[in-house]
């Protein structure tokens, strides 16, 4: 190792990560001897979004624990009693200067929406209309309530919902609080793009008065339209992270991707990561995997009605499905796996079908190795280290258990127990959900080289347009009324599939001229208008 990894090196490239001028001085918080250390704050802007990018274990929670007062700064002398006083003349003359006047003031009130909804129901007994009540203390929640489409499930019991919708309770929770700071610890789990963008608007709206808001988020999409300012944090996730001072959402999205911060002259990560401009020519088809006709189903008394347009997935390829929430992909997976049958049309043999369901349920008080040696053969084989766990990370979080795992390595886990098993078809719901950048496009190379080498196909549902781009050969995209009524085209190319989504959402993306990244155009701006004209709505005309 370089001598600051506590593990292996997580970029095999020790010799060209240059180590950050900062780790010389003091950090602004040590939790313990060896233990991991702060570098650097992000400085809440009055009135704006601040937005933090970077990789999770790095101390993004740290920095806005110490900016919410709920730990004093050390300073690196973690065995000494920590004062204010010595951290104000340390940030005397900063960006940082102002708010932590206030903050010793005692005069700063701050809001925090928590990064795992999914633990909210064992914290809260009772119903969403009774958590959102407590909360109300703007008095915008019917509003926040009808824009978020928290409606029907004000009734339900807080257990009983979606993570989905508690994604939206929890945003709505902490909006409708009355507060100087907000914290927001990733919006986008389990949102579909319409409400992604609903939430960031809601999040611009709240700002324009003397709130300061900070948010963390690795939908890179998102965070572009949201942020007004960016600061990036690096490091050895679990032993040190730095956060650079403010930059502007676009550099500080191009910096991140390219993999080198200019301003710290820091190299973060050996390759960038690139998109493509234009639509990828469209690859000879491989032998077909199944062909379908038209399909319909429907449940109960016609509550929800699914009609599916007969295509055909080829082997060997990576399929995006994309759609809002509940309009019937997983009903598709479950029709092509023979776990139901539809009403109207067969698909013929019913495909062997694994699944990684969108909400990860493996909380078994069982090691990692002993959960996934219980699903393949092949664990442990050289073939298996290769293939699922470099790429997924997993050598460093064998020995834990289930239940202690952070979101993130959920997720990596459930994705690698998905493709250990031996099957047709992989389909994957929502694999970005918790997971940092850098993990995102780990898990994205691992499920293409997957398919890649084992004439395997895959299905992969999200709502990360970064992650879809990076990830597809073709198209599903599915549009209707949510909960009513869904529709799902025929599997089509990158462009034709991407005009199709993204007109029913009415989003058009242009492309950074110097990285070449989507980036979403404001509504109504003269691209906007432009590309809808054109008919372009994702790939440079
Ligand atoms: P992030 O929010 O970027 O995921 P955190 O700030 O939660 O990162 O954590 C950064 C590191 O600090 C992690 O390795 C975490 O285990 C460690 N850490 C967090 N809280 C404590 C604590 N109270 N004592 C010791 N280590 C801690
Ligand atoms: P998606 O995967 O796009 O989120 P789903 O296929 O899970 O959508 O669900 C589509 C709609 O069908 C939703 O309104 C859902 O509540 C409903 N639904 C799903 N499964 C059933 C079922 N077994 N019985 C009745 N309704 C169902």
């Amino acid at each position: 190792t370089c001598g600051i990894c506590v593990e292996k090196c997580p970029f095999d490239a020790i010799e060209i990560i240059n180590l950050p001028q900062e780790l010389e001085d003091d950090p602004v918080h040590r939790y313990g001897d060896n233990a991991f250390s702060l570098y650097g704050l992000p400085a809440p802007q009055e009135g704006r979004v601040t937005g933090i990018l970077g990789p999770n274990g790095i101390g993004k929670t740290t920095a806005v624990r110490i900016l919410a007062d709920e730990i004093t700064p050390n300073l690196g002398q973690w065995d000494d009693e920590p004062e204010w006083d010595a951290v104000m003349d340390e940030y005397r003359g900063t960006e940082l200067q102002n708010y932590l006047e206030e903050l010793q003031e005692g005069s700063v009130t701050v809001a925090r929406k928590p990064q795992y909804v999914d633990r909210i129901p064992d914290r809260f007994d009772g119903n969403t209309r009774e958590l959102l009540e407590r909360t109300d203390e703007r008095g915008v929640l019917d509003d926040l309530v009808e824009r978020l489409s928290i409606g029907p499930v004000m009734d339900q019991p807080i257990d009983s919902i979606s993570g989905g919708e508690l994604q939206r309770v929890a945003l709505a929770a902490t909006l409708a609080r009355e507060a100087d700071f907000y914290f927001l610890d990733e919006i986008t789990p389990y949102l579909d793009i319409g409400q992604r963008m609903t939430a960031a608007r809601l999040i611009g709206e709240l700002t324009g008065t003397d709130r300061s808001v900070l948010v963390v988020e690795h939908d890179l999409a998102i965070l572009d339209l949201l942020a007004d300012s960016l600061h990036v944090a690096y490091g050895e996730p679990g032993a040190y992270g730095v956060v650079t001072g403010p930059k502007s959402v676009k550099n500080g999205i191009n910096e991140y991707l390219a993999g080198y911060l200019e301003n710290e002259n820091m190299r973060i990560r050996p390759n960038a990561i690139e998109f493509e401009e234009h639509a990828p020519r469209t690859a000879a088809a491989s032998s077909p995997l199944v062909e379908y006709p038209d399909l319909t189903k429907s449940y109960g008394d016609g509550e929800f009605s699914l009609t599916v347009e007969g295509g055909t997935i080829n082997e060997n390829e990576v399929l995006g499905v994309v759609g809002p929430n509940g309009i019937g992909k997983s009903t598709f997976a479950e029709l092509l796996a023979g776990e139901l049958d539809p009403d109207e049309g067969s698909v013929g043999t019913a495909l062997d079908v694994a699944y990684k369901p969108q909400y990860i349920e493996i909380d078994q008080p069982m090691r990692v190795d002993a959960f996934l040696s219980s699903i393949t053969n092949d664990f442990g084989s050289s073939y298996w280290d290769t293939e699922i766990a470099q790429p997924l990370q997993l050598e460093r979080i064998m020995e834990q258990n289930l239940t202690d795992l952070s979101g993130g390595e959920r997720q990596r886990v459930a994705i690698a127990a998905c493709l250990s098993e031996d099957a047709d078809l992989y389909v994957l719901d929502e694999p970005s959900a918790h997971m940092d950048v850098e993990q995102r496009v780990q898990a994205t190379s691992a499920i293409r080289r997957y398919t890649e080498n084992h004439d395997a196909t895959a299905l992969v549902i999200d709502h990360d347009i970064y992650m879809i781009d990076l990830l597809a050969d073709r198209l599903l995209v599915f549009d209707g009324e949510p909960a009513q009524s869904g529709h799902a085209g025929t599997p089509v190319g990158m462009r034709e599939g991407m005009n199709s989504f993204l007109a029913d959402l009415d989003i058009t993306f242009r492309r950074d001229e110097r990285v070449g990244r989507p980036r979403i155009n404001k509504p109504g701006s003269q691209l906007d208008r432009e590309q809808k004209d054109q008919g372009e709505y994702y790939y440079a005309p």
